[in-house]
């Protein structure tokens, strides 16, 4: 496995977009992103591993890759997390592995839906990476929200809540900020700021270099 796959994705023009999505826990992020995945199936879903216990309507591999803390541990001690961190009392953590299998999918990018540790790991890493945070209309509404969502017991809603306080000073770490107060608003908000990343001249310069040199856009 190589550990290069984040100086690469920094080396000379590069178009593939990193996206971190982070919020409180219940803000959205999950429904947004789902959104996302499926407008965009171009932009690969980097599946997580966690300890966390998978809930009833989740698929080792699909949401997570499910594992133990020992494994998780060992994973970690042969460096094969880009990033990793420990929220709400279980581990998670984003593979080097995740990285390369969409690159080597040819994927337009790639999406994170990680926590703040994570996508300041991330960043610290490849700057150019571009970071949105999700924000509740109200902290009354998250909690009416991670209730409503009905897959965690109440110590769990407990934990979520208190955490969400510190989580969101955390805002500044991040590029964009996105109230989901309507989803269909916020979805909006959102995916303009996948569209105007997508544009920006750095992830588009060879185009304009294939325009120069072969009289069109992209070289068969
Ligand atoms: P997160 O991934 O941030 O923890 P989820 O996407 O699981 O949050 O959303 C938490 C709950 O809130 C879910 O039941 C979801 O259907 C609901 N929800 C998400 N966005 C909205 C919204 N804009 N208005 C009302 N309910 C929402
Ligand atoms: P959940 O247990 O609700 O799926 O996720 C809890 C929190 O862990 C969310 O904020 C989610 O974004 C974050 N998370 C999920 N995967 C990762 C990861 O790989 N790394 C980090 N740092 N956070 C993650």
């Amino acid at each position: 496995m190589s550990h290069d796959v984040l100086g690469e994705l920094r080396a000379g023009a590069e178009d593939f977009l990193l996206l971190i999505i982070s919020s409180p826990s219940g803000a959205g992020k999950t429904t947004l992103c789902n959104r996302l995945r499926a407008e965009f199936p171009a932009l690969a879903f980097s599946v997580s591993h966690t300890t966390r216990t998978p809930r009833s309507n989740e698929t080792d591999g699909r949401e997570y890759h499910f594992v133990d803390v020992g494994t998780f541990r060992r994973l970690v001690s042969e460096g094969a997390f880009a990033e990793w961190a420990e929220v709400h009392g279980n581990y998670y953590g984003t593979s080097f592995a995740e990285i390369e299998r969409a690159r080597e999918a040819n994927a337009s990018g790639i999406l994170f839906d990680i926590d703040y540790q994570g996508a300041r790991q991330i960043r610290a890493k490849v700057p150019e990476a571009v970071a949105v945070f999700i924000l509740p209309p109200s902290m009354d509404e998250l909690e009416r929200r991670l209730r409503g969502r009905a897959t965690d017991d109440e110590p769990t809603v407990q934990k979520r809540l208190s955490k969400a306080q510190k989580e969101i000073e955390n805002y500044a770490l991040f590029d964009y900020l996105v109230v989901n107060d309507d989803l269909d608003r916020a979805y909006d908000r959102l995916r303009s700021v996948l569209l105007a990343e997508s544009a920006r001249r750095a992830r588009k310069a060879l185009l304009a270099e294939g325009l120069l040199r072969h009289g069109r856009v992209s070289i068969p």
